[in-house]
């Protein structure tokens, strides 16, 4: 989608950190790393929020955050958790209508989240 800046980031318009990449998701660091190796994981196709979804997307995307959960533990060996949120629309705290899940590594239980 134009002016979409996770199309752009997606189509490597914009430079970003791969953490993994296939034929549907693209993975890559978040800009804000509310933890080291906070990621984000983005359908390729533009697909504002959960809405949007139909099930073929949503198997295709969410069957990926396994491998790539594992792709990060790889990339950063002392994470020693993870957790992952997805939020959807600005009431639940949205920025960037192109849909995206966190993948938050955690680290000790005091890192900056609760
Ligand atoms: P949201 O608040 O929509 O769930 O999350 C959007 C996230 O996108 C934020 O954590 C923000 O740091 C990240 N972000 C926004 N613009 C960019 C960008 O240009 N590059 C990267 N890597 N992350 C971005
Ligand atoms: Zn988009």
């Amino acid at each position: 989608m134009k002016d979409c800046i996770f199309c752009k980031i997606a189509q490597k318009e914009i430079p970003s950190y791969k953490i993994y990449e296939d034929d549907v998701v693209y993975a890559f660091l978040d800009l804000s790393q509310v933890t080291p190796g906070h990621t984000l994981v983005i359908p390729k196709t533009h697909c504002q929020d959960i809405f949007e979804y139909d099930a073929t997307l949503a198997g295709e995307v969410f069957a990926r955050i396994p491998k790539i959960a594992r792709a990060l533990q790889a990339a950063f060996p002392e994470m020693k958790g993870l957790n992952i949120l997805n939020n959807n629309r600005e009431l639940a705290g949205q920025t960037v209508f192109h849909s995206h899940i966190h993948l938050l590594p955690r680290y000790a239980q005091n890192d900056g989240l609760t």
